[in-house]
């Protein structure tokens, strides 16, 4: 027994002397295994994780994540504090009126999900939505496909609008839609990441208010890389995402509901179905609700807040309008280097390019996937296939936020030209 404590001893010393230089001694495997002898456990510690972590530089040029800056990921590598602590309440004040200059909103039901893009997702038709009630989603890629489906999973009458990836609605055709099936909500994807389109917004918030229907907007792909005016464009829900132009770490979701949506939302005959993303709760967590104290709903992502914050504060610093000029001059030069190697761009309307994510059709006898994998392998550089609808038609390559230099462009286009040549034509 006493053996038993000091082996137990030795192992926890031995743990702890690793933990400190980060690499697993010698010594400290040998103790543990002598441990793990003595052990009441029948499953031993999994040999992968007495390995120290491994995560190699990638250059991430795909539609997300992207690389982030060091001063993010130092902001989310600080001490962690309380979630309920006032200096915590404070940051996630900061990072509210961050994500309203970002937005462009005064709403003050303005809030980061502690979740992805799917998170904010779920989060705006769970609380706007009540089974039965109509909904209309216009699908042009892969994003209208997953609201669908969300608003299905909860009982709605769900309505589509089709159209092949790079397509777009005119305001016409979604007047026609939502006279015809009176939804509640009508959702519409900005920044098409699966296409690489950037849909136009403006009007469609006047013609939802007209309908007295809620417009909801999905900017994951777009924030920060082209223009978005919540108030002004008469959007009723925004959300974007953490990890694209917005330079943070996946895991956090910045949201914004107006007063039409927090009057539908507030007066609902059901409880939403998730108590995470319920509204009622999550507005008092983030001290939106008028209410003096702000209660415990969830553990929030301490860290992933900090990177938020400091990822929203890179934005404040550089300006929307310059980081949208920024990303529009870099894609330009990525589709004059792309069209110089003899590739087609997929969009081809260039105003309705997503600065962020370029996609361009799949060379005649390449086959992508083996492009793909030659660059990843030779260039350490990650580029993407087409996701849902658009997967065997384009090849998507995102430079966004800390990515988007013309450099990086450079590198890019290098990695392409070579998989060019040296991937063999094959059948695709
Ligand atoms: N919407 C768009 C336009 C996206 O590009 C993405 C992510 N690629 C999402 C939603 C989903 O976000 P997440 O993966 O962070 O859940």
């Amino acid at each position: 027994m006493m053996q038993r404590t000091v082996f137990r001893r030795a192992a926890l010393l031995a743990q702890q002397a690793a933990l400190e230089s980060s690499l697993p001694t010698k010594n400290m495997i040998m103790m543990l295994r002598l441990d793990r002898c003595m052990s009441s456990v029948s499953i031993p510690p999994p040999a992968c994780m007495l390995r120290p972590l491994e995560a190699p530089f990638r250059y991430l040029f795909g539609p997300g994540p992207s690389n982030v800056p060091p001063r993010v990921l130092a902001a989310g590598g600080r001490p962690i504090i309380g979630h309920l602590h006032p200096e915590m309440y404070e940051i996630m004040n900061d990072i509210k009126k961050g994500i309203q200059y970002a937005f462009q909103t005064e709403n003050n039901m303005t809030i980061s999900m502690s979740g992805s893009g799917h998170a904010a997702m779920e989060c705006a038709v769970f609380n706007t939505v009540e089974p039965g009630e109509s909904v209309l989603v216009a699908i042009n890629g892969i994003w209208g496909e997953r609201v669908a489906e969300i608003a299905e999973r909860i009982g709605a009458k769900v309505h589509t609008m089709v159209k092949p990836p790079g397509g777009y609605f005119t305001n016409e055709e979604i007047e026609q839609a939502m006279a015809k099936h009176k939804p509640v909500l009508f959702f519409l994807t900005h920044g098409e990441s699966s296409a690489g389109l950037c849909h136009p917004v403006d009007g469609i918030g006047d013609v939802c208010r007209k309908h007295n229907c809620l417009f909801l907007v999905d900017t994951v792909a777009s924030l920060g890389a082209a223009p978005i005016f919540m108030d002004k464009q008469n959007i009723d829900i925004l959300y974007t995402g953490s990890q694209k132009a917005l330079n943070a770490p996946p895991g956090t979701a910045p949201i914004s509901f107006n007063e039409r949506a927090c009057h539908k939302m507030f007066n609902r005959k059901t409880k939403p179905v998730s108590y995470l993303f319920d509204m009622t709760h999550l507005s008092n967590y983030w001290g939106c609700d008028g209410q003096p104290a702000r209660l415990y709903h969830h553990t929030g992502p301490v860290s992933g807040f900090f990177a938020l914050r400091e990822s929203l504060a890179i934005l404040a610093e550089t300006g929307l309008e310059e980081s949208w000029r920024h990303h529009k001059e870099v894609a330009a030069h990525l589709y004059k280097g792309l069209e110089d190697l003899g590739l087609k761009l997929f969009i081809k309307d260039k105003d309705l390019r997503l600065p962020s994510v370029t996609t361009f059709a799949i060379p005649d006898g390449y086959n992508w996937r083996e492009m793909l994998t030659y660059i990843m392998k030779h260039h350490q550089m990650e580029m993407t296939g087409g996701l849902g609808p658009s997967v065997g038609l384009v090849i998507r390559v995102g430079l966004m936020g800390y990515n988007c230099q013309k450099t990086n462009a450079d590198l890019a286009l290098a990695a392409l030209e070579d998989a060019l040549k040296h991937c063999k034509k094959s059948k695709a």
